[in-house]
């Protein structure tokens, strides 16, 4: 039995499921999840002393690499002054001046502890601030837990949603209306039906937890023009795509100005972050200014601020995003070599610092059905092999993988030589 094959067994009887988030427990790829000591840079560390090439990177927070100095110094210094006041302080003000700076469409900006809650908040706001019940998504986007968020298309077209848990109300779910990702048709039919009711539509720009499905072309400004003309708030959810597949996230990579963004993640630089923001005029409809209320204890914890902000100055430096996505192609492109030298069926996307791939004949992957129909028993094996190669995939065929700064030209080559010799035994 290995350390972690042990940690495991002693956790479920103590932890639900033995993780304190689900996708943790390998239940996608089977096996036994491993119990990471620590991590630095490109590698995490597990309890039985094996040393990984990580791509999940936190499920995404850690793009600067694990553990990097200048972070834990910031983080360092601040706890000097206490953990946490309750009470305004000046970096939560250079937070904010950061992230407008960053991304323009931002005028204003809350910050929360978490995405869930700021796609949570962000639903509420566009609720309160258009005074309208329903709202949209997609099939296979995934916005956080909060009960709105956590529904499915309900069987056949236009209907309404229903709950994807047990604990969600159908009335709740019943507001929330699903439609196919990267099918603008379906976003103007179901407009043209419920016309002034929807709220806003709530997207992630680049789709990252369906594995990594990029917008076709049209289809972010398709969502733009149809809010301009329904006046429907659009919601960009960039809690994975903020700061990573660009420095101003998705919307700059695509040149679309969302009315609201969410941001979670790399915003915290691994502490629990995630922030709200958008135009004046839909942000001072919340509390204390506005009607809509919205609160949190350890929002804009000194701690949090100083590792988030630090995180976002080292990112800043000119050029390091076009390394990130040189980064994702030559892992792509690795991947797709490797794969029809064994003649595996194999097809990749990348935007910026996250990519995917996809077990399936299909040349190019732009829908959650084709997502669905690929190779899952393939993907497992793989993932595997890959594992006992030394390289730490996300543990899930529907989640995107991420790259970070410390992942220099040796860890992409040691993972595409892995990779190789995986396919192989496939
Ligand atoms: N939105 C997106 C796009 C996400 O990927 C996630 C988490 O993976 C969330 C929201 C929820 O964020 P959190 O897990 O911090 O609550």
């Amino acid at each position: 039995m290995t350390i972690s094959q042990d940690l495991f067994e002693r956790a479920q009887a103590s932890i639900p499921g033995g993780v304190n988030s689900p996708v943790r427990a390998f239940n996608g790829v089977g096996g036994t999840p491993l119990f990471i000591t620590k991590a630095e840079g490109a590698f995490t560390f597990d309890a039985d002393g094996n040393r990984y090439i990580d791509y999940v990177g936190s499920w995404g927070p850690m793009i600067m690499g694990h553990n990097h100095p200048a972070i834990k110094q910031a983080v360092h210094e601040a706890v000097e002054n206490g953990l946490s006041y309750g009470a305004p302080t000046e970096a939560e003000i250079l937070m904010a001046e950061k992230v407008k700076e960053l991304v323009p469409s931002i005028e204003k900006v809350r910050m929360v502890s978490s995405g869930t809650e700021a796609t949570m908040s962000a639903i509420r706001l566009a609720r309160g601030f258009t005074g309208r019940d329903k709202i949209l998504k997609f099939e296979g986007c995934y916005h956080g837990h909060a009960d709105s968020l956590l529904v499915k298309a309900g069987s056949g077209a236009l209907t309404m949603g229903v709950p994807n848990s047990p604990g969600i109300p159908e009335d709740f779910a019943k507001h929330t209306l699903t439609v196919s990702f990267n099918n603008l048709d379906e976003v103007k039919a179901i407009f043209a039906k419920y016309a002034d009711e929807i709220a806003c539509i709530i997207v992630e720009p680049v789709a990252g937890n369906m594995n990594c499905i990029p917008p076709v072309p049209g289809f972010l400004e398709g969502l733009r023009d149809v809010c301009n003309e329904y006046k429907s708030v659009l919601i960009f959810d960039e809690v994975m795509t903020g700061f990573r597949v660009a420095l101003g996230g998705a919307q700059a990579y695509y040149n679309i100005k969302p009315d609201l963004t969410c941001l979670g993640k790399v915003i915290g630089g691994g502490m629990p972050v995630g922030a709200f923001g958008g135009k004046t005029e839909i942000m001072d409809y919340i509390a204390p200014v506005g009607p809509v209320y919205q609160a949190g204890t350890l929002s804009g914890n000194p701690i949090a601020m100083a590792a988030g902000l630090k995180s976002l100055e080292l990112l800043s430096e000119p050029g390091l995003h076009d390394k990130l996505e040189a980064i994702s192609k030559a892992l792509c492109e690795g991947f797709e070599v490797g794969a029809k030298k064994a003649g595996i069926a194999l097809t990749t996307n990348y935007a910026g610092g996250m990519y995917g791939f996809f077990f399936t004949d299909a040349e190019k992957v732009t829908t959650y059905k084709q997502a669905t129909e690929c190779d899952l028993e393939r993907f497992k094996r793989f993932f595997h092999l890959m594992l006992e190669e030394g390289v730490y995939l996300a543990p899930s065929a529907f989640e995107a993988g991420f790259v970070c700064a410390a992942h220099t030209e040796q860890e992409v080559q040691e993972t595409i030589a892995a990779a190789e010799r995986s396919f192989a035994k496939l």
